[in-house]
C-alpha cells in the first residue's frame, strides 16, 4: 500500500543517499498486530547523530494518514512522551507515520536547542527548511503524504496567564476543520482529566497557525494547506508523566476526530459506541 511504495522511494528519490536508513542491517522490522495491520520501525538520518526512530502504523482498515512529531525541543519530555505513547497504541484504521524523538541531540541534553538553534524555528513556509535535521523531517512529512500532522510539545507556563507561555492550549492550523477539533480535543481534555481544583491548567484554543512564523505546525498550513495542531502542555506545577498523559488524550482524540480511531481507547469516535 502507500506505506511500501513510500519506502523503495525514500531512497531513490535521494539520489541514493537514503533518508529513512533501516534498524538492523538490511530491512526494516515489521512485526503484525493484533486483528491485523503492520507495525514498522525505521531510522531517520540512520548513522548520524540526529539518528530517531520512526514508527510506522499501518491499522487494518483504510483511512487516512496522520504524522506525529514529538521531541522538537529536548527540554520538552512530555511532548515525546506522549508522542512514544501514540507509537505503542494499536489503530483501527488509518495510517500513522510517528517521530517520537524529532531532535535528539537536544533530548539527550536535556536542553530547548541543538547545535543548530531552534529547530522548531527551521521550517519557513515557501522556502526549504533550513537545517539538515529539519530537511530530513519535513521530507518525512511530505513522503508521507498525511491528512494530519500533529507535533506535541509543551511549555514551561501557561498560555494567557504567564507572558510569552504557551501552555494548556491547542494551537490549529487554519484549514478546516482543525479549528473545530481543537476545541473537541480541549472540550474532550478539560471534562476528563484536568481536575476541577485546577483552574489554571485547563486547555484553551491558541492562536491559528497560518504559515506566518518558521514553525513546523505553520508550514504544515502554508505549504500544505492541511490540518494540523502544536498541542502545548505545561510543566507548571505538573509533572512530566501527568502532562504526557493529558498530551496523549488530546492527541488521540484529534486523530478520532480525523478518523484514525485508537483501538479500545477513551475517545468516543464518530458513530461509535465508545462512551465512556
Ligand atoms: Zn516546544
Amino acid at each position: 500500500m502507500r506505506r511500501r511504495t513510500f519506502l523503495a522511494h525514500s531512497a531513490a528519490a535521494l539520489g541514493g543517499s537514503a533518508l529513512i536508513g533501516t534498524v538492523g542491517t538490511t530491512s526494516a522490522t515489521a512485526t503484525t498486530q493484533a486483528g491485523g495491520g503492520a507495525r514498522t520501525t525505521e531510522t531517520l538520518l540512520a548513522g548520524t547523530e540526529y539518528a530517531s526512530e520512526v514508527v510506522t502504523i499501518d491499522a487494518p482498515n483504510d483511512g487516512p494518514t496522520a504524522v506525529v512529531v514529538g521531541g522538537m525541543h529536548g527540554d520538552e519530555p512530555s511532548g515525546y512522551r506522549a508522542a512514544s505513547d501514540v507509537a505503542s497504541w494499536e489503530f483501527d484504521a488509518g495510517e500513522l507515520v510517528i517521530l517520537p524523538k524529532a531532535n535528539r541531540p537536544a533530548i539527550e541534553r536535556g536542553t530547548r536547542h541543538n547545535d543548530n538553534g531552534d529547530l522548531n524555528r527551521k521550517f519557513p513556509t515557501g522556502r526549504e527548511a533550513e537545517t539538515k535535521l529539519a530537511r530530513a523531517i519535513w521530507q518525512l512529512v511530505e513522503q508521507a503524504d498525511p491528512d494530519v500532522v500533529l507535533d506535541l510539545h509543551s511549555s514551561q507556563g501557561v498560555y494567557r496567564t504567564h507572558e510569552s507561555s504557551v501552555g494548556q492550549a491547542v494551537f490549529p492550523t487554519v484549514v478546516d476543520p482543525a479549528p473545530a477539533y481543537a476545541q473537541t480535543a480541549i472540550d474532550t481534555a478539560n471534562d476528563t482529566v484536568v481536575p476541577w481544583y485546577m483552574p489554571y491548567h485547563r486547555y484553551e484554543r491558541g492562536n491559528s497557525l497560518d504559515g506566518s512564523s518558521p514553525l513546523l505546525g505553520h508550514k504544515v498550513a502554508g505549504d500544505l494547506d492541511l490540518p494540523g495542531y502544536i498541542v502545548e502542555s505545561t510543566r507548571f506545577i505538573l509533572d512530566p508523566s501527568t502532562a504526557a498523559q493529558w498530551t496523549s488524550l488530546i492527541a488521540e482524540t484529534l486523530l478520532a476526530r480525523h478518523g484514525i480511531p485508537r483501538r479500545d481507547g477513551r475517545v468516543e469516535t464518530t458513530g461509535g459506541d465508545k462512551n465512556r
